[in-house]
């Protein structure tokens, strides 16, 4: 006899949404997280009373309406706007690429002298961009492209603009208006009261293990549920059958300050070559933070290897023609299913990893 419904393997977002939807249809479930607490990603620790984000940044943003009632059923959420500054050896940027970054750059007043600017630093690059140099340049001009876009870029991937693909750029908005939000989404903001509460919210009514590898006894564990829902490494599910996919991994250096404000902003870009961290965060301006000291959190890239966190998959043509390998073995498992920027291996936001996980749990449950 199955104790429970769903072994869900992941206590992330993915894992939190669908055993919501799973015990909203009456299924009990078992979330299991090989680390010591849930939210995977999205989770946060106090520190001097502020949130402080654990694994980086995590801003809300979505277009998605369906979504934004959604995650609103579970938390509210304040109005912060992303609004980053780029820092250039000490020239201070808006981003993303806005009227404000035209003008700072080149002194230009109106839209027209900006598109005027761009059209002559474009160049010769026409046609479909073959890789992120030339797609940046195509949209912003070399000026922008030298000096916020490819140190940045290389020291975030780690390899040259020349080899990465275009669309890790297109996530950027690049807009002809004095507008420093970073999303072009309709809906963004923090929960006010956190994501952790976010994450219990969805898991309550559910059991959850943590401290437990799923992969370490994954016969035992299966045992306990009808089916499974596995949202870690596809890749190492399959024992790394066709070889690892890439990731890219990140080091995070945590620091209270005995100052009320540091830097004035929550993100702060560094885009020279050598600073060696991207950005630096500012934990309480997330939440409009008041409280008389305040936390900083350096960011690092970092190559990633066995044993180190994965952050964000490498989707070149290479991995992603290894990452289909997996995926043709993960659709014949009759009893599990795979879901989550980990097992799908995509970079997710987190209303795509909501959208997905509510998919797939109405495929699963309806
Ligand atoms: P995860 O959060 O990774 O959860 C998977 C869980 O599975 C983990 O807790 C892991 O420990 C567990 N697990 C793995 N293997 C096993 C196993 N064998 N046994 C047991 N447990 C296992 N998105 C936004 O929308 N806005 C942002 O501003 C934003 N900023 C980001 C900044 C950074 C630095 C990063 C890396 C991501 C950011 N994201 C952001 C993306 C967001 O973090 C993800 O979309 C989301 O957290 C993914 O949820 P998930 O459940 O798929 O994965
Ligand atoms: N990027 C850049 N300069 C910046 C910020 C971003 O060149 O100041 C590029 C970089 O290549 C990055 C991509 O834009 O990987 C996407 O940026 P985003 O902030 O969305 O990345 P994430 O928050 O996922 O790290």
């Amino acid at each position: 006899m199955k104790q429970y419904d769903y072994l869900i393997v992941g206590c992330g977002l993915f894992g939190a949404v669908f055993a919501r939807q799973a015990m909203e249809h009456g299924k009990s479930c078992l979330i299991l997280d090989k680390r010591g607490h849930r939210g995977g990603n999205v989770f946060c620790e106090n520190r001097e009373n502020i949130d402080v984000h654990t694994y980086g940044a995590h801003i809300f943003h979505t277009s998605s309406p369906q979504i934004w009632e959604y995650v609103n059923r579970f938390a509210s959420f304040n109005r912060f706007t992303n609004s980053p500054v780029a820092n250039y050896k000490g020239e201070l940027y808006n981003l993303p690429f806005n009227m404000n970054t035209f003008h700072q750059m080149w002194g230009v007043v109106t839209p027209q002298e900006a598109q005027a600017k761009i059209e002559e630093q474009r160049g010769q690059i026409t046609g479909k961009p073959r890789n992120l140099e030339e797609q940046a340049i195509s949209l912003v001009g070399r000026d922008i492209y030298e000096k916020l876009i490819r140190d940045y870029t290389e020291k975030q991937w780690g390899r040259s603009c020349r080899e990465l693909p275009a669309f890790i750029i297109q996530r950027l908005p690049v807009r002809y208006t004095y507008d420093n939000n970073y999303f072009n989404d309709l809906f963004q903001g923090i929960p006010v009261n956190g994501y952790n509460a976010l994450i219990d919210n969805f898991i309550d009514g559910s059991e959850v293990w943590l401290n437990t590898d799923y992969l370490a006894d994954r016969e035992g564990l299966s045992k306990l549920a009808r089916r499974v829902v596995f949202t870690g490494p596809i890749d190492k599910y399959f024992d790394y059958r066709f070889g690892a996919l890439s990731y890219r991994s990140l080091r995070f250096e945590t620091e209270a300050l005995d100052m009320e404000n540091y830097q004035g902003v929550a993100v702060m870009n560094f885009t020279d070559r050598d600073t060696p961290y991207t950005r630096i965060i500012e934990h309480k301006h997330f939440v409009f933070g008041k409280q008389p000291k305040t936390v900083i959190t350096r960011e690092y890239p970092a190559e990633w290897e066995p044993g180190k966190e994965p952050y964000y998959p490498v989707n070149d043509e290479k991995n992603q023609a290894l990452y289909a390998q997996y995926a043709a073995l993960a659709a014949m498992e009759q009893n599990v299913l795979f879901g989550g920027r980990l097992a799908e291996y995509k970079y997710y936001d987190m209303d795509k990893v909501i959208a997905s996980a509510l998919s797939k749990a109405q495929k699963e449950l309806d």
